[in-house]
C-alpha cells in the first residue's frame, strides 16, 4: 500500500475504501465478499467514521468477527484509531448508529487527557493531536536522541526555551509528526489549559484559502495567534506559496513576539527549501533546527518490540528480526508490515511466520526485488550443490542435477518478478510447464521433508540478505 496514503486521504469514501483494500487483502475472499463489499462510508469526522450495511445483523456479525480487523486497518490508513460506527442502509426508522468495539479503549493505554484539552478549542479550524504519539513509546537511538533531547526540553517549557521555534527534519516516515505530537500531549498533560494546536501545512493553507473565500481572514488569524503551542508540521508544503507564507510569517512573528511556542517539521533541511521566502528562512534560524535520520537496527527492533508489547501480540523474535532487517529507511513501512502480519495473525488465527514477513516485505520493497538477478540465484544455487552452473543450463537428466535446477528455478519464482516463460529461457530454454513442474515438485519435497525446507529457508534468507 502507498505509505503515504493518509496524508492524500481525507473523505469517507477514500478512507473506507482504502480499509477495504486492507481487508480484502487479508480476509478470504468469500468473507470479504458477503460481509464488506456491500458496506459503504457515509460520514467521518475526529472522532469517527460511519458506516452504511445491508442490514442489522451485519453490525453485529462485523462487530464480533471482524472488529480488531477492521479497526487495524483504519488505524492503518488515518495513523491513528477512530470509532466506528455501522448504520442499517435506507432504515426507514434511523436510529442511532450501531457503535463497534472500541478497540482504542479496550486495549490502549489510558487518555492522557489532551482530547478533553483538545475539544476546549472551539473552532473550524480544530485538528486533534493523536494521544497515542508520546514520548514514552518514541524509541530513541543514535538516530534521533538529539531531536528527541530537544523535544523533551521544550515540552517541559514551551516558549521559554532558546528553541524557538523548534524545527525537527527528516526524511518520511521518520518519526517527525510523532515527535512533534508527543511534545503537545506532554505539554498539556503538564500545563493543563494550554491551548495546543497541530495542523499540517496544508490543512494551514487550505484554512487560510478557506478564509479569505468566506471573508474570515480576520477569525483565521485570531484563531492561529491564540495558540500557546502552535504545532505545525510538513512546511516543505509552503514551498511556492506566497500569500499563504506571508500569512504564517506574520502569524509567525506574533507569537513569537509573545513568548509562544512554535514547532516546524520540512522533509528537508531549511536552506534546501527553495521556495521559501528567506525573511521566513531566517526566522527559523533563530531557533533550533534538529535532525532525525534513519534509525539503525537495534532501533528498528526495539520499535517493533514496543509495539508488539502494546497491542499484546506475541510475534517471534526472528519474524521481528527478520523485519528489522528488510526494512530500513522507513519507520512508517516498518509498522504497516508488523500491523500486516498482526492482521493477518488475528483474522487467520495463523501462526505468524517467516513466509508470511517474507511476502510482505516483498510487496513493500517491491523495486529492490527484481534487482535479484535470475544468475545471482543460478550462481549461488550451483555452489550449494557443488555443480558448475552450466548443469543448471545443460539438458542432462542427472538426479541431482534436475533437484539444483528445480531448487534454483523455484527460488527465481519466489524471489523475482520473472514470468514462468522468461525463466524457462534462463534454464536453457525449457519450456514454462517444465518451470511448474519444477515449482510443483519443490513444494511437495519441502512439506514432507523438513530438514530440506529448513535447506531452502536458509537459502532463500541468504540470497535475500545479500542480493
Ligand atoms: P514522519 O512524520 O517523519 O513522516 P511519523 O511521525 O508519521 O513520521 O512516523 C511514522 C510512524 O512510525 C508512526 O506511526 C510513528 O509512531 C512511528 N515511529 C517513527 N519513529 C519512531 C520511533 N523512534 N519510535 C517509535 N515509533 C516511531
Ligand atoms: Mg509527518
Amino acid at each position: 500500500m502507498d505509505t503515504n496514503l493518509a496524508e492524500k486521504i481525507s473523505t469517507p469514501e477514500a478512507v473506507w475504501k482504502g480499509v477495504q483494500e486492507i481487508l480484502k487483502s487479508n480476509l478470504n475472499p468469500r468473507s470479504y465478499n458477503t460481509w464488506f463489499a456491500p458496506t459503504e462510508a457515509i460520514s467521518m469526522d475526529e472522532q469517527s467514521i460511519e458506516i452504511s450495511v445491508p442490514n442489522r445483523f451485519f453490525c453485529e456479525w462485523i462487530d464480533n468477527h471482524y472488529s480488531k480487523v477492521v479497526h487495524n486497518a483504519i488505524t492503518q490508513i488515518l495513523g491513528y484509531a477512530i470509532k466506528i460506527k455501522y448504520r442499517v442502509k435506507n432504515d426507514t426508522v434511523p436510529g442511532t448508529p450501531y457503535e463497534a468495539t472500541d478497540w482504542q479503549k479496550s486495549s490502549a493505554s489510558e487518555p492522557n487527557g489532551s482530547a478533553i484539552q483538545q475539544k476546549g478549542i472551539e473552532s473550524p479550524y480544530y485538528t486533534r493531536i493523536n494521544e497515542r504519539y508520546i514520548f514514552d513509546n518514541f524509541i530513541v537511538g543514535d538516530s534521533n536522541h538529539f531531536a528527541y533531547a530537544a523535544a523533551r526540553a521544550v515540552a517541559d517549557s514551551p516558549g521559554r526555551t532558546n528553541y524557538n521555534p523548534l524545527i525537527v527534519y527528516g526524511g518520511t516516515g521518520l518519526g517527525k509528526t510523532h515527535l512533534i505530537q508527543a511534545i503537545g500531549n506532554h505539554a498539556l498533560k503538564k500545563y493543563p489549559g494550554l491551548k495546543v494546536f497541530y495542523t499540517s501545512s496544508d490543512t494551514f493553507t487550505s484554512h487560510f484559502i478557506n478564509s479569505i473565500q468566506t471573508n474570515k481572514v480576520a477569525e483565521f488569524s485570531a484563531f492561529y495567534r491564540s495558540c500557546d503551542i502552535l504545532l505545525l508540521d510538513d512546511i516543505h508544503f509552503f514551498s511556492n506559496k506566497g500569500k499563504t507564507q506571508e500569512e504564517f510569517f506574520h502569524t509567525f512573528n506574533d507569537l513569537h513576539q509573545n513568548g509562544k511556542q512554535i514547532i516546524l517539521t520540512s522533509d528537508r533541511p531549511i536552506n534546501e527549501l527553495v521556495a521559501l521566502e528567506e525573511r521566513l528562512i531566517s526566522r527559523f534560524k533563530w531557533g533550533l533546527i534538529v535532525d532525525v535520520q534513519p534509525p539503525d537496527f537495534e532501533t528498528r527492533l526495539a520499535i517493533l518490540r514496543k509495539k508488539c508489547d502494546e497491542s499484546e501480540l506475541a510475534i517471534p523474535g526472528d519474524i521481528l528480526e527478520y523485519l528489522a532487517i528488510n526494512l530500513k529507511d522507513n519507520v512508517r513501512e516498518l509498522e504497516g508490515a508488523l500491523t500486516k502480519i498482526m492482521a493477518q495473525v488475528t483474522f487467520t488465527a495463523a501462526e505468524p511466520t517467516i513466509d508470511m514477513a517474507r511476502s510482505i516485505v516483498a510487496e513493500i520493497a517491491k523495486p529492490d526485488r527484481s534487482m535479484l538477478s535470475i544468475d545471482n540465484i543460478m550462481e549461488y544455487t550451483a555452489k550449494v550443490f557443488n555443480l558448475p552452473i552450466d548443469q543448471l543450463r545443460a539438458k542432462t537428466r542427472k538426479k541431482d542435477v534436475v533437484k539444483a535446477r528445480q531448487v534454483a528455478m523455484y527460488l527465481t519464482k519466489s524471489l523475482t518478478h520473472h514470468s514462468l516463460v522468461t525463466i524457462g529461457l534462463h534454464f536453457g530454454g525449457r519450456d514454462h510447464s517444465t518451470v511448474i513442474h519444477a515449482i510443483e515438485n519443490v513444494e511437495k519435497a519441502l512439506r514432507g521433508d523438513p530438514a530440506f525446507k529448513h535447506q531452502l529457508d536458509a537459502m532463500k534468507k541468504h540470497l535475500e540478505y545479500n542480493r
